[in-house]
C-alpha cells in the first residue's frame, strides 16, 4: 500500500510535489484542470522527473466532475474530455485516470465505455469510482460496479469509503466491513482494485449526501478506518485521502492518523481467533 493525498495544482507542479513530500506522501492524485470546466488544463514541465525524484508513484488523475458518460447530451463531450485528460496523463506519467460513472442512462454509459475501450489499454488506466448514490446516479451499488467491471475488463476500480457508507454500506460495523471485503475478494476480484479513496464521512449512513471527513472523526469512525486500513495495507494499491481543507494543518494530522491506525495494536475477536487458528471468517483479502 502506498498512501497520499489529493493535492491541488493551483500553485504549480513543483509546489504540489514539495507539499506532497512534506506530508510524507508516497502517491498523489491531482486534477488535470479545473474539475468543473471543460478546458483550462494545468501545465507542467518535467513532471515525470519531479515525481521520480520524490519517489511518488503512482500518479493518479481525477477526471473533471462534469464528465458524465451516462448522459445523452454530454456523453460525447465527456468522452472527448477524458481523452484529453488521458493525453495529459501520459505526458505526466500518470498510471490511473479516475472517473465517476455519472447519472442518467446505463445504456448510454455502456455505449460510451465501449467506444473508450480502444483508447485505454495502456496507462493511464481508466478507473471507475463508486458514488454515494441518490437520484439517477450510477455506480453506487457494488453489484453495479461488478457488472461494469465484468463487461469492460479494461477498467480498474477506485473504492471511495465515504461514498460507500453514504450509499448504505455500514462500514462502521464489523459485519459491514466483512461484507465489503468478501465482496471485493469474491466478486470484484482483487486485481481490479487499484485505488482507495480513504475518506471518513461527515454525513450519515444511507444519506446519499457526499461530504468527506477527517480520518477516524466521522461516522465511519476510528475502528472502521483502522480495520479497513489494515486490510488495504497488505495490498499493492494506492490509498488517497480527499479530506476537507487540503493545505491546512489537518493534512498532517490525517496522515499521522492513517499511519498510526495501520500500526496500532489490535485485539478484536476476529484477530484473536485468527491468532489461535480458530478463524471462521473469510480472510478479508488474501495477503500478498
Ligand atoms: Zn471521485
Ligand atoms: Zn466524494
Amino acid at each position: 500500500m502506498r498512501i497520499g493525498f489529493h493535492i491541488p495544482l493551483s500553485g504549480g507542479w513543483r509546489k504540489a510535489v514539495d507539499y506532497a513530500c512534506l506530508l510524507g506522501c508516497q502517491t498523489m492524485q491531482v486534477f488535470s484542470h479545473n474539475p468543473r470546466s471543460w478546458g483550462g488544463f494545468s501545465e507542467g514541465k518535467n513532471v515525470k522527473l519531479l515525481l521520480h525524484a520524490a519517489n511518488i508513484k503512482p500518479l493518479i488523475i481525477h477526471s473533471a466532475y462534469i464528465v458524465n458518460l451516462a448522459s445523452l447530451k454530454y456523453g460525447e463531450k465527456s468522452r472527448e474530455l477524458l481523452l484529453k485528460e488521458r493525453e495529459k496523463g501520459k505526458r505526466w506519467g500518470a498510471e490511473f485516470l479516475v472517473f465517476h460513472p455519472g447519472s442518467g442512462d446505463k445504456k448510454t454509459l455502456y455505449q460510451n465505455l465501449e467506444i473508450l475501450s480502444q483508447h485505454f489499454s495502456s496507462p493511464p488506466y481508466l478507473t471507475i469510482e463508486n458514488t454515494s448514490g441518490g437520484g439517477r446516479r450510477l455506480g453506487k451499488d457494488l453489484r453495479e460496479i461488478e457488472e461494469i467491471l465484468c463487461l469492460f475488463p479494461y477498467l480498474r476500480f477506485c473504492l471511495d469509503t465515504a461514498h460507500l457508507f453514504q450509499q448504505g454500506y455500514n462500514l462502521a460495523s464489523r459485519r459491514g466491513r466483512r461484507h465489503l471485503f468478501r465482496f471485493l475478494g469474491e466478486k470484484i476480484g482483487e486485481e481490479k482494485l487499484a485505488i482507495v479513496h480513504l475518506n471518513d464521512s461527515l454525513t450519515p449512513l444511507s444519506s446519499h449526501f457526499d461530504r468527506h471527513w477527517h480520518i477516524g472523526r466521522g461516522k465511519i469512525g476510528e475502528r472502521g478506518m483502522q480495520e479497513m486500513l489494515r486490510e488495504f495495507s497488505r495490498r499493492d494499491i494506492a490509498v488517497i485521502m480527499e479530506t476537507p481543507g487540503i493545505g491546512s494543518e489537518m493534512d498532517r494530522i490525517n496522515m499521522q492518523k492513517a499511519r498510526a491506525l495501520c500500526r496500532a495494536p489490535h485485539s478484536t475477536v476476529t484477530d484473536l481467533a485468527r491468532f489461535l487458528g480458530l478463524s471462521t471468517s473469510q480472510p478479508l483479502f488474501n495477503a500478498v
